[in-house]
């Protein structure tokens, strides 16, 4: 049972997670917890505060998050010196962390995950208080020593197998003793055991590593919405909720950037067919979104997702077709950087790649001009439609098309199986189109 930054935010969410928890005792819970809300965000501030030497400010900001964790801890378990000594021990360590990144004036990958994890690392301490209060036996497990990762920084894979042979002594012994294991989400260790992150957002992705690793019959998000929306419902308020989805259609949402799932967490559940269910922590009493091999079953379009901040990259370079090797030399530069496409077009005059933006897709675009000419065109976005009923259903191509109305889309394009419609679009029409296809795919019945 993963909790979000919401679910966790303060001590009434606490004690409502808690509760959740203690509920299901009787099925042998696992948690995971997020860092409260904000405080992910505030540690990347203090990280570019102490490399530009801002004493006071990295100050200021740390007691902020000192005072507000402490406050909470008050509140779940008024006078337990022993909770308050253990976060001032986790917030001794991040201040040192910050020091060092002040004496040196640069940010190491490993300095940055070091700091960054710790929001986690409170909250872990929080969500056992909430449990004690709720009479919930439970402790906390390190999940710097049961998530195993290639140690890459800010991005970190898990090994599943390492993984589940730590999980298989620090944490099933816990939960079939009847005590509830809290570990900590985003975090991981690397093979020298320095910590690592699985990038932001991460902690739904540590929820499925966790439960594959112990084999757990289902792994629930528990988030601050009522599950998986046909579309953000921050960008379109009439959004509805879906009541199953299919793994490849939230997959394809998570991938082409509905929050609401981290873009790798569905994958450690396909392995393990497991299904995941998407529920609201503010509302428990909602059966929330079912994700499994199976979807709703009636076909058609389930959802928009839409990601910004991309940019294309054109090369024009007649004959790269042709050339067997281009495509890998090109995958290869452009891997070189970091960067993975998240669309590619090919043809007889050239090549095109949807990345995101930066200062890398600068450097890869300089990489790819040695064949050819190449345009870079910024400030875009990818609009997806998802479905498994959208490849066999060509009538909702063309209605997707004409609901696009006046908003032009620069590329349209197919994702792998059909499953999904894309549109590039220009980063201020990513909103309005996402609200029309809403309007004209997923309001009543096209
Ligand atoms: P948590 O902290 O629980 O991980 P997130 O903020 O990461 O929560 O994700 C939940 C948010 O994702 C929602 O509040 C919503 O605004 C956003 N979101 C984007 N697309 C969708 C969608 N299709 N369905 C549900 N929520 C979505
Ligand atoms: N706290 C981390 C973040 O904000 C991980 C997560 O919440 O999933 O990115
Ligand atoms: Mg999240």
């Amino acid at each position: 049972m993963k909790f979000g930054g919401t679910s966790v935010d303060g001590a009434a969410r606490l004690a409502a997670a808690a509760r959740v928890v203690v509920s299901r005792r009787t099925e042998r819970p696992v948690v995971v917890t997020s860092a409260m809300a904000g405080v992910t965000n505030a540690l990347e501030a203090l990280l570019s505060l102490s490399r530009r030497a801002d004493r006071a400010g990295v100050d200021a900001r740390l007691e902020e998050l000192r005072a507000r964790h402490l406050a909470v801890a008050a509140e779940l378990a008024p006078g337990d010196a022993a909770l308050a000594a253990r976060l001032e021990e986790r917030l001794r360590d991040l201040r040192v962390l910050l020091r060092g990144v002040r004496l040196v004036g640069a940010l190491t990958p490993a300095a940055s995950d070091a700091v960054l994890g710790h929001g986690e690392l409170l909250a872990q301490e929080l969500f056992a208080a909430a449990m004690a209060a709720a009479d919930g036996p439970a402790e906390v497990v390190d999940a710097r020593r049961v998530v195993a990762t290639d140690g890459r920084h800010g991005a970190a894979v898990a090994d599943q197998t390492e993984t589940a042979a730590r999980a298989a002594t620090l944490v099933a012994p816990l939960a079939e003793a009847g005590v509830v294991p809290i570990l900590a989400g985003y975090v991981g260790g690397g093979p020298d055991g320095a910590p690592t992150t699985l990038g932001r957002g991460g902690s739904d992705l540590s929820a499925s590593i966790i439960g594959l690793a112990l084999g757990a019959r289902r792994i629930e998000i528990w988030t601050d919405v009522d599950g998986i929306l046909s579309a953000d419902p921050r960008v379109v308020p009439a959004a509805r909720l879906l009541e199953r989805a299919t793994f490849r259609e939230a997959a394809e949402l998570a991938g082409f950037g509905a929050k609401v799932l981290h873009p790798a967490s569905i994958d450690p559940a396909v392995e393990g067919g497991i299904e995941v269910v998407v529920r609201n922590s503010l509302r428990p009493e909602r059966p929330g979104t079912v994700i499994g091999p199976s979807g709703q079953g009636d076909g058609g379009a389930r959802a928009v997702a839409s990601r910004s901040g991309l940019e294309l990259l054109a090369l024009r370079a007649p004959g790269a077709m042709r050339d067997a090797t281009f495509g890998a030399e090109a995958f290869r530069r452009l891997g070189d950087e970091g960067l993975a496409p998240l669309a590619v077009a090919v043809g007889p005059l050239g090549f095109e790649f949807l990345l995101p933006e930066g200062e890398a897709a600068g450097r890869a675009a300089r990489a790819i001009a040695a064949w050819g000419r190449v345009d870079r065109l910024p400030k875009l976005a990818l609009v997806a439609l998802v479905g498994e009923g959208l490849a066999a259903a060509p009538e909702l191509w063309r209605a997707a098309l004409d609901a696009c109305g006046p908003i032009r889309p620069l590329r349209i394009a197919q994702g792998p199986r059909g499953a999904s419609l894309l549109f590039v679009a220009r980063d201020e029409d990513a909103a309005p189109l996402t609200r029309l296809l809403h309007a004209a795919l997923l309001e009543g019945r096209p």
